[in-house]
């Protein structure tokens, strides 16, 4: 590998940065709550979930007074700095039949499978330029100890009848999409899109203020009340509302109800400079989100103007980062995510990094969002989406609309909302174990990528999670 410059510090994501420098996703300044106020339903977070879920409020009825406070601005959090790979569960299914049943998953499948098509229209009828595009879900072997592990899944998405949109590819049909040394075979799914994460993000907020949604940035709650109304404290004024929605992503780790069956892993992204004939060189003309079968994945897509996002799941950076859960710029991190990517497609070497940044992946046990009701019946909550919650957080909108507003609706009867949610063991095992695992599962990853054995004490800690009955790691 030669050397290469470290990917820049911007202080916020490529694609934050890149939508507020426009007045159409800037927008209005929504100033601090400074008084205390009554409405319909408090939202907190103005990330994805909250504002799918005004949104879908707003859609039940457009005279709902919604409040939603946001402690940065809205698309601050991951939302505004994901990969943008928009997907339903088509990816999961067979861990979704493992833990749901046939019936359970096929009802997720659909409901979840709906949102990306949906997302795309909604841009189009609210005139956000997001970029969305829909070239399919690209999983492909980057080790030859990857070869195959697709199979499975195609043969779960026969059982259930759905293997329609399931193609399995092999070397050389990968290669006809897009070329690196490093790919063997794979498996396309057609139901994927990508799109520009921070500009969907504004757009969101753009079409809520629209609304009349009264949205208060740089608005952290400090305080919560569980009661009728539910109460909002925050340093300049209080909101009190009959129903409240928590979309809070990683920061509701700290809440003791959501702490047992959440935790937090980092994930970091590099952006490269813009290189249209790097990206000919390696053949990649489809607009597929391409990722890998590591357990700490590996994700990548290309821009409309010719660039690479590439990121890397699972990584932990010290405690002083992870603290706040901002998961704040990491060089150490963002070099190697950089590195990755020149070793993956030699021809971007010489090609910058314009920028990289981190983010907090919000962790379930079983690998998928949970939904559901607390306090006395007037507090809803929607989290854990574990680094897939592009298209979930839409369906996750409508459902918190759904119980928000008590109507009796299919979506309120998921097994996302049904099922309790998997909890991590308690402390002192807790954190020690879970870093340990994760260690392993990157370690039986790297391995594997320079096509070596992982030994035998690795391959069984880092097997442990899924043994334990979570769906989490390698099998
Ligand atoms: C680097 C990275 C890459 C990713 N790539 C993908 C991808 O390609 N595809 C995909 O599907 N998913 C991806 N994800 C995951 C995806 O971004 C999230 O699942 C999704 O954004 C979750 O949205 P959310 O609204 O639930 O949470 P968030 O976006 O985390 O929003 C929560 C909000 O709550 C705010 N908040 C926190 N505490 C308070 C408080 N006390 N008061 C007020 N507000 C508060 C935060 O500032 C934040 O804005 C990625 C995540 C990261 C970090």
């Amino acid at each position: 590998m030669t050397a290469f410059e470290t990917p820049p510090d911007l202080g916020r994501s490529w694609w934050l940065r890149e939508a507020l420098a426009r007045e159409e996703f800037a927008g209005p300044p929504t100033p601090p709550l400074d008084a205390d106020v009554a409405a319909d339903v408090v939202i907190l977070g103005g990330g994805y979930t909250g504002m799918w879920t005004a949104w879908f409020l707003k859609q039940r009825d457009p005279g709902i007074d919604v409040v939603l406070l946001e402690q940065d601005i809205c698309g601050g959090g991951p939302s505004g700095r994901n990969g943008g790979f928009c997907d339903g569960w088509w990816g999961g299914v067979g861990d979704l039949m493992a833990t749901y049943g046939q019936a359970a998953a096929k009802d997720l499948l659909e409901a979840c499978g709906a949102s990306p098509d949906e997302i795309g229209a909604f841009c189009v009828e609210q005139g956000i330029d997001a970029w969305f595009r829909k070239g399919g879900d690209l999983a492909v072997a980057s080790a030859p100890a990857h070869e195959g592990r697709w199979l499975g899944t195609v043969q779960k998405a026969r059982e259930l009848g759905v293997e329609d949109g399931y193609h399995v590819l092999t070397a050389s049909e990968v290669r006809d999409r897009l070329r690196s040394p490093m790919f063997g075979g794979g498996m396309l799914i057609d139901e994927g899109a990508n799109l520009h994460p921070a500009r969907l993000a504004r757009g969101l907020r753009r079409v809520l203020l629209e609304r009349g949604v009264r949205i208060f940035e740089q608005t952290p709650v400090t305080r919560f009340g569980f009661d009728r109304p539910a109460i909002a404290e925050t340093p300049g004024g209080s909101v009190r509302a009959g129903q409240a929605v928590i979309g809070l992503g990683a920061w509701a780790t700290w809440w003791r109800a959501f702490k047992p069956s959440l935790t937090v892993r980092g994930s970091y992204m590099v952006m490269t400079a813009p290189a249209p004939e790097a990206i000919d060189a390696i053949g990649w003309r489809g607009g597929e989100s391409v990722r890998d079968f590591r357990s700490s994945i590996h994700y990548l897509r290309t821009t409309p103007d010719g660039r690479i996002a590439f990121g890397l799941g699972g990584l932990q950076p010290d405690l002083a980062r992870r603290i706040d859960h901002r998961y704040a710029y990491d060089e150490g991190m963002v070099r190697r995510v950089a590195a990755d990517l020149y070793r993956m497609f030699p021809e971007f070497r010489g090609v910058p990094m314009e920028a990289g940044w981190g983010g907090p992946i919000n962790v379930a046990g079983l690998n998928h969002p949970f939904f559901g009701t607390l306090g006395p019946g007037n507090v809803h909550y929607g989290l854990g989406y574990t680094g897939n919650g592009v298209g979930p957080s839409h369906l996750g909108g409508k459902i918190l609309a759904a119980l928000a507003t008590g109507a009796d609706d299919p979506l309120t009867r998921l097994a996302v909302v049904t099922c309790e949610p998997k909890r991590f063991p308690p402390e002192p095992i807790r954190s020690p174990g879970m870093l340990l695992a994760n260690d392993m599962i990157r370690r039986k990853d790297d391995l594997e990528a320079d096509g070596r054995m992982p030994d035998a004490a690795t391959r069984f800690v880092a097997g442990l999670p899924r043994r334990l009955g979570f769906n989490l790691g390698p099998r």
